[in-house]
């Protein structure tokens, strides 16, 4: 599946699908029944070639995109 990221150091966006898990990932139910996945993915920039770390809820995925 492909997430998009924004870059730390460059600031641009880009997408990837060659993101990986970092421990576990979990899905954490809300009081209205919207569910949150919980976890850390790790991806290579195609920026400035280095791997960040982002927190999974932080990102823009499709699921959430289309929701709100
Ligand atoms: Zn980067």
């Amino acid at each position: 599946m492909e997430l998009y990221f924004v870059c730390p150091v460059t600031g641009k966006e880009y997408s990837s699908e060659n993101w990986r898990i970092m421990g576990e990932l979990h899905v954490r139910e809300g009081l209205q029944g919207d569910r949150t996945l919980v976890g850390s993915v790790a991806v290579e920039c195609p920026h400035c070639r280095s791997v960040h770390t982002y927190s999974v809820e932080d990102l823009t995925c499709p699921w959430t995109r289309a929701g709100r």
